[in-house]
Formats: C-alpha cells, sequence, structure tokens
C-alpha cells in the first residue's frame, strides 16, 4: 500500500460512454500545499540553484544538491511531480499515463528504486496467463491469431535482419551506446554516414528477407517504439536502441515493456521528491517559468506566472534547466539560444504518441496484438483491475495528428480496441501529451541526421543555465533512465561550482558568451 493519498490534478482525461471526457485524474504526485518558498520577500535572494520542472531529470538534480547542503528552490508549472511519468489512482487501480517500464539494465532507476525501498515492490504487464492467450495480428487484409511465440519469433527474426546492417547486429556502428557520435572503435564521419539513413531506407535494403506479416510486424514495430513514421525516423536511433537493450531482439520485451512500479511511478516520484523536501528543498509547484535572463556577473533572473496572472522574478548563481525540447521555444532566453539550438528546437523531435489504458469487463490479461496500419498499433493486458473482475489494458498509437484527436472523439478509441479483440469497454483513461502545454510530444525520438547534428550542441550549457533533459541523454534518452542521468551530471556540475569554484565566477564558456 502506498503510504500517500491521491489528490486531484490537472492532468490526464478519463471518457465513459455515459460521461463523456472528463478531464483531472488523481494521484499521489499531486503537492500540497504547493509552494514553500521560507522566505516570502524573494527580492533580494539570490538562490546557489533553481531547478526548472519536476520530472525526473529535476527531482534528481534537486534531491542530488539539497543532499550535498547546496541551497536549492525547485520550480514547477504542473501541480505534480513526474512530469511526463505519473500515475493516476482511478477506482482503485493505477494507470501509468507516461513513463511506465522499467528494468535492471536501467541502472540508476533501479539505484533509486532500491534506495526508497520499492526494488521487489514489481510487477508484470502482459502475463501469458489469463483470457485470450494469443496475438491477434490484423494487417488489414484480415485478422489471424498467432500463438505468443509465433508472434515473437516472427517480431525478433525481422528485426534482428533489420538492425544487422554491419554483419554484427549493430555493434559495428553503435558499439558503445552512450559515446553514439564516436569512440574508440568508430569515427563520428562514420556515424554520420549511418544517421543519413531513415527506417524506410532501412526497411527497402532488406524488403526481400521478409514476409509480409514480418514487414508489417516491422513496419508496426518503429512507430510502436518512437511514434514516427518510418519515414522520418532515423535508423541510427534503432541501432542505439538495439545497443541499449544488449545488442540482440530477445531482452525488447523484458527491457521495453515487461516491469513496473505496483504502486505507480508517482509514488516513485514522491520519494524523491519527500526526501529532497526533508533535506531542504524548497519549491513551488502551478509557477511556470516565461523567461531566462542572464546578467554580465552571471546571475540567472527567472520569471515565472502564476495562475493568478501575477509574476514573480527569482535570481540563482547557477539554474538547471529541464524544460522538454518541444517546449524551450515558449521560453524566452536572454542572452538568446545559440542558433544551431534554435534550429534543433524548431526542427523538434518526432515522438508524437498516444498511450491509452481501458477498463474492460473480464479477463483479458493474455490480450496482445497488432493491428497495422490502425488507430492504434499495439495492445497489451496489464493485469486485473481493482476487484480483480475487470482487466486494465494498455494500448499505443503512432503518429495520429490530423488523425484522431483522442479529446475529440474520444469514443473512436472504443472502436480501434475492439480491432483486436471484441471487449466491453467500461472506461478508458490517458494523459493527452500533445495539447499539453508543457510536453507537446512525447519523449524524444531524432529524425534522420538529426543525432549527429544537434545531439552535441542540445546538451551543451548556456553560460550559467545547464540545459538537462532525458531528451538529449547520451544513454537511455527517451526513458526515465537517461532523466535521471541528466539530473544527477548537472547537479554534479553545478555543486562544483557553486560549493566549490565559487558562483560568482561564471565559468570560461558564460563569460564569453556575456
Ligand atoms: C506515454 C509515454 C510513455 C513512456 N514510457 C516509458 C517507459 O515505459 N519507460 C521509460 O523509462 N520511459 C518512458 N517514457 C519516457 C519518460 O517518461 C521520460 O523520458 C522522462 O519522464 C522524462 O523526464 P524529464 O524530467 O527529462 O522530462 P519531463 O518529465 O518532461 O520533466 C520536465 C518538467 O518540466 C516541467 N515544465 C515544462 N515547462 C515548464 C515551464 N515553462 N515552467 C516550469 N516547468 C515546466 C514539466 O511540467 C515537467 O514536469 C515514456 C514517456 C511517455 C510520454
Amino acid at each position: 500500500m502506498s503510504p500517500y493519498q491521491a489528490n486531484l490534478s490537472h492532468d490526464g482525461q478519463k471518457w465513459t460512454a455515459k460521461d463523456g471526457l472528463t478531464r483531472g485524474l488523481p494521484t499521489y504526485g499531486v503537492i500540497k500545499p504547493e509552494s514553500h518558498i521560507r522566505q516570502q520577500s524573494n527580492n533580494d535572494k539570490i538562490w546557489e540553484v533553481i531547478v526548472i520542472g519536476a520530472g525526473y531529470t529535476g527531482l534528481i538534480a534537486a534531491r542530488d544538491l539539497v543532499k550535498a547542503g547546496k541551497k536549492a528552490l525547485l520550480l514547477e508549472a504542473r501541480d505534480r511531480v513526474g512530469g511526463r511519468t505519473w500515475s493516476a489512482q482511478v477506482d482503485g487501480t493505477t494507470y501509468e499515463m507516461g513513463g511506465t517500464w522499467v528494468s535492471h539494465v536501467h541502472g540508476r532507476l533501479f539505484a533509486e528504486m532500491q534506495r526508497y525501498g520499492l526494488k521487489d515492490e514489481v510487477q508484470m504487464t502482459r502475463t501469458d496467463d489469463g483470457g485470450c492467450s494469443y496475438f491477434t495480428l490484423d494487417t488489414g487484409s484480415g485478422s489471424r491469431k498467432l500463438s505468443l511465440k509465433e508472434a515473437s519469433d516472427m517480431t525478433m527474426r525481422a528485426w534482428r535482419i533489420f538492425v544487422n546492417f554491419d554483419g554484427n547486429d549493430g555493434r559495428s556502428i553503435c558499439p558503445l551506446p552512450y559515446s553514439t557520435l564516436g569512440n574508440s572503435r568508430v569515427t563520428f564521419e562514420q556515424v554520420k554516414a549511418v544517421d543519413q539513413l531513415s527506417c524506410r531506407d532501412r526497411i527497402e535494403q532488406i524488403r526481400d528477407q521478409l514476409s509480409a506479416d514480418e514487414l508489417a510486424l516491422l513496419e508496426s514495430l518503429v512507430p510502436h517504439i518512437c511514434a514516427g513514421a518510418v519515414e522520418d525516423v532515423g535508423f541510427l536511433e534503432m541501432l542505439r536502441a538495439q545497443a541499449l537493450q544488449g545488442f540482440t531482439p530477445e531482452t525488447f520485451e523484458e527491457v521495453w515493456t515487461l516491469y513496473k512500479i505496483r504502486e505507480g511511478q508517482s509514488t516513485l516520484a514522491r520519494r524523491v521528491f519527500d526526501d529532497a523536501v526533508r533535506l531542504g528543498l524548497q519549491y513551488s509547484f502551478k509557477t511556470p517559468v516565461k523567461s531566462i535572463v542572464q546578467d554580465k556577473q552571471g546571475i540567472v533572473s527567472i520569471t515565472t506566472t502564476a495562475t493568478g496572472g501575477e509574476t514573480t522574478t527569482y535570481r540563482a548563481k547557477r539554474v538547471i534547466n529541464t524544460i522538454p525540447l518541444t517546449v524551450l521555444s515558449t521560453i524566452h532566453f536572454d542572452p538568446p539560444l545559440s542558433p544551431l539550438r534554435q534550429e534543433a528546437i524548431k526542427i523538434g523531435h518526432l515522438n508524437h504518441l498516444t498511450k491509452i489504458h481501458a477498463e474492460v469487463e473480464g479477463d483479458l490479461r493474455g490480450l496482445r496484438g497488432c493491428t497495422w496500419p490502425g488507430d492504434l498499433l499495439y495492445v497489451y493486458g496489464d493485469g486485473f483491475c481493482a476487484g480483480e473482475k475487470s482487466t486494465r489494458i494498455t494500448s499505443f498509437a503512432g503518429d495520429n495528428r490530423g488523425k484522431l484527436d483522442p479529446l475529440k472523439e474520444p469514443e473512436r478509441l472504443a472502436t480501434a480496441l475492439q480491432r483486436f479483440h471484441p471487449m466491453n469497454i467500461k472506461k478508458i483513461v490517458f494523459h493527452d501529451w500533445l495539447s499539453d502545454p508543457y510536453s507537446m510530444a512525447g519523449p524524444a525520438w531524432y529524425r534522420t541526421g538529426y543525432l549527429t547534428k544537434y545531439l552535441a550542441e542540445l546538451q551543451k550549457r548556456h553560460g550559467n543555465v545547464l540545459m538537462a533533459n532525458s531528451d538529449w541523454a547520451s544513454g537511455w534518452r527517451a526513458f526515465i533512465e537517461g532523466a535521471m542521468e541528466q539530473g544527477a551530471l548537472a547537479a554534479d556540475t553545478a555543486m562544483d561550482e557553486v560549493g566549490i569554484l565559487g558562483a560568482n565566477t561564471p565559468p570560461l564558456s558564460a563569460q564569453s558568451m556575456l
């Protein structure tokens, strides 16, 4: 049992045939009171570090800072912690609205789960027993039922051929996935050449080696992974994914979509946050940042606008900015961001996913399937709902922009689910990440050519503003693990500069910029 009480957040949506669409779901992630800043007259105060954003990047950064004795302030636009990772509690059932699955290969994440007593509190999605233990493959020319093993073997065979671009399962091009841009085994130029290939280009190279079903599974798996079309997704992104999961398709399901925290991700996020508050973190939620301005002395001023419209300015020696890639264009920077970073932000990434859950009557825990093309691409049975008389199912769509807006046509989601299997839907629960002003997309997956052109720039600091987010992590980018990587690194840098070097001496890079 989670020790937390679920409070209603502004975030999340629920649809039932009777009540239609309603907004706002209860979660352990809501923070009350929403603000805790000891010094009310903020005017003369210069914080050691301000962290913008209470997703996992910001939470880890803030916790590490206060643990090292730094005076840190956390500013968050939402009413809750967790950012793109949060769980809702609806009628006694936990629904993961964003980041969900955990794996022991995510070392930083598992270390946090261990630290906060959650390493054994893990349950499985996609159990093989229960209800309908087969895989429905519906590729437009009719629906077939495959055994789970048949479907898995077909997917693995297609994926293995797909990633075996270098005759070495991707190892020759991406031997060290944290150093994708070049390392002792591969040069930047070699990597850049591969980055010019889209997933469509690669599929065309291997098309004649695949059956029609394998082709369909591969063409749908790419948008399932990254919610972009195979025409746009960089093939290098898939090689990186293959490398991270151990250069084999066999670990794909285990690493990506099997284990989750029983009490939900918001329980872990709350534990990190509460620990930080215990150690002295001050914070303000419902506090969207509008501008980030640095003066000649290297002091950073952050202006926020509260729900009522009043603006406040906070000043700090260092800022850790964890605002996602797609949202950065809404923030005013002075001095402006570099032209290359601005270009990267303008192009953005291509993950425009939809993830939905449904509560369906009866036992459909074994449910699995792929519909391609379809309004929803993949579905997983995801355990019983509270009371064990209905099942929670989880389903993903690729980029449905211009085709299906879940906020305008939620009943079409119900129709799309029926294509996997007949079911009696009691409710649909989701978070529309695309219309959310503080995400505007899913986690970052890059288009062809983007990684080698922009990743290094996105990782650079902007004077005394350290830019940290899972969207440009070196390792598990687009994962919770990547957020934790970024938060920990940024906190280390800020700690060194504020605590040891002295914050009034901007680093050389900042001096030359100001
Ligand atoms: C549907 C979905 C499924 C996913 N599945 C998985 C999975 O199974 N496993 C996994 O490991 N990862 C998964 N991810 C990815 C994972 O959730 C993210 O990589 C991670 O949560 C990003 O953390 P972050 O702190 O870097 O960014 P965010 O979580 O986006 O945090 C940024 C914070 O900044 C805040 N913010 C934005 N603008 C402002 C502003 N102007 N002022 C103040 N605050 C602002 C936001 O509200 C947010 O809280 C998934 C993500 C989604 C959306």
